[in-house]
């Protein structure tokens, strides 16, 4: 028997880079899953038919993580459509970069709803669909205490906002045999930071391990936290980041 056998699972942002990578990998253990997007229909209509040859359920559902009413039915969908919710990953995010002096408050505003109400959110309503074993799984990022250039100070503490919220959850989701904890991801190659992109050469410069990492390593992480071995884990930060932290 698969690891996530008959599990049910949301993914948000689940139609490119880390998330797809998560909902392939999740499936591929067993898993039916849901997940969300925005803009991405075709790529989101491609994967629901590659989890669908796997022989598991897929379910792509447009969800604007800005917006708490959608990340609501999103939650709601899934748990109609696979009947029960075992595990959430939250992994929609935005990376708005600039400078201090031109950061806009909408920016600031948007990175904050995307990155962290939507995470509190989706859990809010998630563990209502949750029985003992669930699991939620949060990506954040190395980004959260360490930030190699000038311009990222929202996004660093919208992902240090997830840190807090996931330690802190842990007490409130442990009495109900649901672990929770926050993956953070150095840099990865994903259209959000792609290894020939602006930063790349810098980043590099940052890693022991000498390259980006690929959206698959971290769906492996998601795998193993997601799976009945990782029961003594919650309320962790974890980092996956070639060294990036060191
Ligand atoms: P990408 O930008 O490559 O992919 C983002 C995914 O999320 C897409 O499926 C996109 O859907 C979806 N998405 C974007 N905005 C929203 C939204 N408002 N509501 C719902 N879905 C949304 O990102 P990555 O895969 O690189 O990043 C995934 C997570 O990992 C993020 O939380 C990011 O902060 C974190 N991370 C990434 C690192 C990296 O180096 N790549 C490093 C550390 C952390 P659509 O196709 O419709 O646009």
């Amino acid at each position: 028997m698969k690891t996530l056998e008959n599990k049910a699972v949301l993914v948000t942002g689940g139609s490119r880079g880390i998330g797809a990578a998560i909902v392939k990998r999740l499936a591929n253990e067993g898993a039916d899953v849901a997940f969300t997007y925005v803009a991405g229909k075709e790529q989101a209509d491609a994967l629901v038919k590659e989890i669908e040859t796997l022989g598991r359920k897929a379910v792509a559902i447009q969800a604007d993580s800005a917006n708490a009413e959608s990340v609501i039915a999103a939650v709601e969908t899934t748990a109609a459509r696979l009947g029960k919710i075992d595990i959430l990953v939250n992994n929609a995010g935005v990376a708005v970069m600039g400078p201090l002096d031109q950061f806009s408050l909408e920016d600031y505003n948007k990175t904050f709803d995307i990155n962290v109400r939507a995470v509190f959110v989706a859990i809010k309503a998630a563990v209502k669909h949750m029985a003992s074993g669930g699991r939620i799984i949060n990506i954040g990022s190395t980004n959260a205490t360490r930030m190699p250039f000038e311009g990222g100070s929202v996004y660093a503490a919208s992902k240090a906002a997830v840190q807090g919220l996931t330690m802190a959850l842990s007490r409130d989701l442990g009495p109900q045999g649901i672990t929770i904890n926050n993956l953070q991801p150095g840099p990865v190659n994903t259209d959000m930071n792609p290894d020939n992109g602006p930063f790349a050469d810098l980043l590099r410069t940052q890693l022991p391990i000498g390259r980006y990492g690929e959206a698959s390593e971290v769906a492996s992480f998601v795998a193993y936290l997601a799976g009945p071995e990782a029961g003594y884990i919650t309320g962790a930060s974890l980092n996956i980041d070639g060294g990036f932290m060191g």
